[in-house]
C-alpha cells in the first residue's frame, strides 16, 4: 500500500513551504489539489511536474475513492489545498477517514495555519482556544452557534471573506456586546495587518472603507465571573417571579 501525505503550502509568503514539503511533491506519484490551477502556480514556481488530480468539496466523494484505489495498488499520493494546511477548513478530513478505515498509512509535512498565525499576533490569550472556521451562512445554524459563542470562555477564532466581515461583525457585536477582537489579514504577505479592536470600532472602520483580503478574526472569551454574575441575576429574578406568582 502507498501512503497519503497532507502537505501544508503556504499562506501568502511561498519562502514558507517547506523543505521537505517539496521533497515530498517531488517523490510522490500523484498529487492531489483541491484546485488544480491554483496548484500549478505552486508546482511551476518549484519546478515540480507531477501527475495532477483534482479533489475539492463537490468530488471529495468519486475522487477520493479512486485516491483510496491508487493508494491502495501502492501509488504514493500528496494533497494539497489552495493555501495552509489542508483539512483545516479545507479537503482533507474525508479522506484521512478513508485512509484510516483502509489501513492506510497517512502522515502530515506540516506548515502554515492562518489560525494560528492570527492567534498568535492577535495577543489575545492563547492559552485555550476555539477554533470554529467559518460561520455558516445558513440563518439558524448561524444564531445558535454564534449564540452558543456567548459563554464561551476560550479564545474564539474564526475565518472570514471581506464580502461577509460586516455582517459577521455585526452579528457578533449583538450576541456578544463589545467584546475585544483582533483582525489579521494579508498574514505572512507584504501588507500584513493586525488590528487590535473592540467589536464596535471593527463595525465603524468597515462600514466606511471595503475590506481586502481574507480574514482571522481573534475575539477574547467570555468574562467567567460575568457568566456567573448573570447567571445569579437571572436566577434570583425567576426566584422573584415564581415567589409572586
Ligand atoms: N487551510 C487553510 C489554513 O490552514 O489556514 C485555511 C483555508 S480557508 C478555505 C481560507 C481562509 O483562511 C480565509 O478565508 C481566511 O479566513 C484564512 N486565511 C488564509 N490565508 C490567510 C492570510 N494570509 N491572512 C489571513 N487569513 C488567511
Amino acid at each position: 500500500k502507498g501512503t497519503l501525505f497532507l502537505v501544508a503550502t503556504p499562506i501568502g509568503n511561498l519562502e514558507d513551504m517547506t523543505y521537505r514539503g517539496i521533497r515530498v511533491l517531488n517523490e510522490v506519484d500523484i498529487i492531489a489539489a483541491e484546485d488544480t490551477r491554483h496548484a500549478m502556480k505552486l508546482l511551476n514556481h518549484f519546478e515540480i511536474k507531477k501527475p495532477l488530480v483534482s479533489y475539492y468539496e463537490h468530488n471529495k466523494r468519486t475522487r477520493g475513492d479512486f485516491l483510496i484505489n491508487k493508494l491502495l495498488e501502492g501509488k504514493n499520493i500528496a494533497l494539497i489545498s489552495d493555501a495552509g494546511t489542508p483539512g483545516i477548513s479545507d479537503p482533507g478530513e474525508d479522506i484521512v477517514k478513508l485512509c484510516i478505515e483502509n489501513e492506510i498509512k497517512v502522515t502530515m509535512v506540516p506548515g502554515a495555519v492562518a489560525a494560528i498565525v492570527g492567534l498568535v499576533l492577535s495577543g489575545i490569550s492563547s492559552k485555550s482556544f476555539v477554533y470554529e472556521g467559518f460561520l455558516s451562512m445558513n440563518k439558524k445554524e448561524r444564531r445558535e452557534k454564534i449564540s452558543s459563542l456567548k459563554e464561551e470562555v476560550r479564545t474564539i477564532v474564526l475565518y472570514e471573506a471581506p464580502h461577509k466581515l460586516l455582517k459577521t461583525l455585526n452579528d457578533l457585536y449583538e450576541a456578544l456586546g463589545n467584546r475585544k477582537i483582533a483582525l489579521a489579514r494579508e498574514l505572512t504577505k507584504k501588507y500584513e495587518e493586525v488590528l487590535r479592536l473592540n467589536l464596535k470600532d471593527a463595525i465603524l472602520k468597515y462600514e466606511n472603507e471595503a475590506p481586502k483580503g481574507e480574514f482571522v478574526i481573534v475575539i477574547e472569551g467570555a468574562d467567567r465571573d460575568e457568566i456567573l454574575k448573570e447567571k445569579i441575576n437571572k436566577w434570583q429574578e425567576l426566584s422573584l417571579e415564581e415567589h409572586y406568582q
